[in-house]
Order: structure tokens, then sequence, then C-alpha cells
């Protein structure tokens, strides 16, 4: 047989045309969320002062297996994906590994990571909707800038609440923003009556995901013509997001190649989510089996240590109610965490697979988070991002193991984007000034404190 490539990619032809929903194929399906007055359901006509319609039956479908990816969308895809599967041989001779090792690339275009996928995708439905625009939340920058993208292509005003240290310390992500068309506000603001009260509060916060979330939600639904958009956590999202895993599972089959372990990097779960999806799929149909893993920061370990519970998604308490491994929507990292992955909470599709055991969850030290991307970087050619270094550092321990043991292991990781914005903390790793916070029982039973009292 003749040696598999470097890279696999799909002709355009070859390109999935309908996105996987992997509810429909799980027994226990994940919970709903749930009003926060009534801790009733919400219903597709609650949902609608915050989301567009068509995201909100997206959301709320846990039945239909496969979903049409409107043409529209699949005409974006093309500008940049597929995406490569790329098999690592320059990584596997720097180990001396017999593993094979691959991973799929979604770096290549300007937001540098995956969440273009879903950003097009909702704002594609706003602007069917006839909205005027569409308002949300970024930490780092990297949705934010994804949504601007989407945003300016289709004729949408964007307005992004930027997590404030992220703002001040992010000046080129926020300019890059800004170059796409979109309104950037340093959160938490006076612009909203939720910031304005968290500033009361909190004099001098530096502002967390969830407290930026409150502001989008509340900025959303008093302007007419606006609706939210989140880029991570929520079942339509994970939907948008299976066209990396439908992509590497054609490429795949392309090259008779079936990976043994899985393993992706776990913020609010999107990315992993879909990657897995239709492995994952199958793994539920009983058709295959694979080992996959969600890798996390030890400085907010939500699978590992978190609850599984009903969880605000915010600070401010406006969001639905989701079930899910939660820290507490309370919950801020140690501010010496410098490599994302800094939500408190986790998909609850996720949630409900990793309940289940049909997946493992580890969680890795920042230090050696950014070991792994140095190694990565000087080899790969690809300057990681160092949220997906997490899914390196595992990736490459198993290939050690593999070492060991001498297993010639299939090893598949999702490297979600690239890290030229995050060069400050590449700074901090190399002039050794980086160190490791692990938070303690006590730490984290503050936020678990804050959770709400719901009997579901
Ligand atoms: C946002 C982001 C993540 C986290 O993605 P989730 O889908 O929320 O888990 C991972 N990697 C990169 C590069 C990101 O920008």
């Amino acid at each position: 047989m003749s040696k598999i490539p470097y890279k696999t990619y799909l002709s355009e032809s070859e390109m999935p045309t309908k996105w996987y929903n992997v509810r429909a194929d799980m027994k226990n399906k994940p919970a709903p969320l749930l009003n926060p007055g009534t801790l009733q359901p919400m219903t597709a006509q609650e949902l609608s002062a915050v989301f567009c319609d068509e995201l909100i039956k997206q959301e709320l479908d846990n039945d239909t297996p496969f979903i049409d990816i409107p043409e529209e969308i699949c005409d974006f895809y093309k500008m940049y994906r597929p995406s490569p599967l790329v098999r690592a041989y320059c990584l596997e001779k720097a180990l001396d590994t017999p593993a094979k090792i691959y991973y799929k690339f979604e770096g290549n275009n300007t937001s540098g990571s995956h969440k273009l996928n879903s950003a097009i995708a909702q704002a594609y439905y706003a602007k069917k909707q006839g909205l005027k625009g569409v308002t949300t939340e970024t930490g780092a920058g990297q949705w934010g800038t994804a949504l601007s993208m989407a945003c300016a292509y289709l004729g949408l005003d964007c307005k992004v609440y930027m997590v404030k240290v992220s703002y001040e310390q992010k000046p080129f992500r926020r300019e890059v923003m800004r170059t796409y068309g979109a309104s950037v506000t340093p959160s938490p603001s006076e612009t909203t009556n939720v910031g304005k009260k968290i500033l009361a509060e909190h004099p001098g916060t530096t502002g967390s995901l969830g407290c930026a979330i409150s502001e989008a939600v509340e900025a959303a639904t008093t302007t007419e013509g606006y609706r939210y958009v989140l880029g991570s956590v929520l079942n339509q999202v994970v939907l948008h997001q299976s066209i990396i895993g439908l992509e590497s599972k054609l490429a795949f089959d392309k090259i008779g190649e079936k990976p043994d372990v899985i393993i992706g990097c776990a913020g609010g779960g999107s990315n992993l989510g879909g990657l897995i999806a239709p492995f994952m799929g199958e793994k539920l149909r009983g058709e295959a089996d694979y080992r996959i893993v969600a890798v996390e920061p030890a400085s907010c370990p939500s699978f590992t240590r978190g609850k599984f519970a009903y969880d605000f998604c915010d600070t401010g308490m406006v969001c639905p109610l989701a079930k899910m491994y939660t820290l507490g929507s309370g919950f801020i990292p140690s501010p010496n965490h410098a490599g994302g992955l800094r939500y408190h909470g986790m998909s609850s599709i996720l949630s409900q697979l990793y309940h289940d055991g049909l997946m493992e969850a580890a969680s890795v030290d920042q230090t050696s988070v950014f070991a792994a991307a140095q190694q990565f970087a000087r080899v790969e050619g690809i300057l990681p991002a160092p949220e997906s270094s997490h899914a390196i550092r595992v990736a490459i321990d198993e290939a050690l193991k593999c070492k060991e043991t001498g297993e010639e292991k299939t090893i598949f990781f999702g490297l979600t984007g690239t890290g030229y914005f995050d060069m400050v903390a590449y700074q901090k790793y190399n002039d050794g000034e980086m160190s490791d916070y692990i938070p303690t029982d006590e730490d984290l039973a503050v936020g678990f404190a804050g959770l709400p009292k719901v009997d579901k």
C-alpha cells in the first residue's frame, strides 16, 4: 500500500451537505433548558425573545439525525473548508512512537479557530428571519472575530461584549473585529443594567464570560430586531460543529484508517462535540467503538471536578438553566490561568455522554500544555492555540505510552486553532514565569454554593 499522505482533503463535491445531530442516537437525551422562574422546560415561544426561530428548532430537536446545511452556508464553508486531516509524521518521528497520530486543523481562517463553522450558521438564520443584528460575548476574541466575519459577509450588525481583561490585553483581536464592522464593548460596562449592577457589586472587576453573556442577552432582548447568539455550549452549536467530525470521518474512510482514541479540548464543549459526533453516533448505535477523551485545564476542571447539576449559564442569571457538569456560574479561574477554556460549565450533550460513561475526561496543568504546544510547533510548523494544546498534551502522552508498550494505536485529535494572539501567554512560558494553579476544594466550594436548588 502506498504511504498515507501528510494531508487528506475532501474535494468540494465530497463535502458534507448535512449536519449530524448526535442527540438522535442518544438513549438518554440531554436535559432540557429550564425557565429560571418556573423551573419548567423552556418553550420555543419563551426562547424566541433571545434566539432566532430556526436556531430554536435546532436547539430543541432531539430526534432528527441529519439536518440540511443551507446552500449559502455550504458555499461559505467552501471558502475555508474542507479543513485538512493531517498525519503528524514529523511529530511521530520526534516522539519516536509506533503510534499513528492524526489531527484535524481548524485554524485556516482569520478567526483562527473552528468557531466560524457555527458563526456563519447562526448569522445566516438571523438574516433569514429579517433581523437587523446580533449580540454576543467573547472572551479571548475568537468567537467575536468569527461572528463579525459572518455578519460582515451577510450584512448584519454585530455587537460584541468582550471580557474587559481581554479587551485591554488583546487590542489586536479587538481591531480585527472592528475591521469586520463589529462594535466592541468591554464587559462589564455601563451600557446595560446587569453590567451596572455587577460593576456596583464588584468595582474594578476584570470581567468574565458569564458576565459578558448577561450583558449581550440584555442588549439583544431590549433592542428591536436583535437576537443573541452564543459560540459554544448550546446543542445548536454542537450540531453546526459536526462538520468537523463528518469531514474527518470521510477523510479517514478515504485513507482506510480508523482512530482508536479521539482527543479534544473542552471549553464549552462545542468543538469536541462536533469532532466526535459521527464517531459517537457509531458508538451509540453499537457499530464501532472508540475511546474518547475530553481535555480541560486543571484550573477550570468542569468535567473532572464539577457537579452534574442545573446551573445558570451566566453570572447575571438572566439565561435559562442548563443541566451540565459545572463549577458554578460564580466560578472564576485563577488570574494566572492563560490557556483559555475558562467557561464554568459544559455542553449538556457532552455532560450526558460523560455521565453515561461514553467518554472520559482528563485535566492538565498549563505549563505542561505550553510545553506540548512548543514541542508541536517546532516539528509540525503550526503555532497552536493554547486551547488546542490541551489536546496536543494528551495526544503526546498517549503516543509516549505507545512507545513504552509498543502498541501501534491510531491517535486522533482536534487542533482547533492557531495561537498568534496568545503570544503574551507564550512569552510568560518562554520566560519561565508561568506557574500552575489548581483550585483547592475550598475554592470550588464557593462556586458550588451558588448552584440553584433544582430538584431535577
Ligand atoms: C473557543 C476555542 C476553543 C473552545 O471551544 P469549545 O467548543 O467551547 O470547547 C478551543 N480552541 C480554540 C482555538 C478556540 O478558539
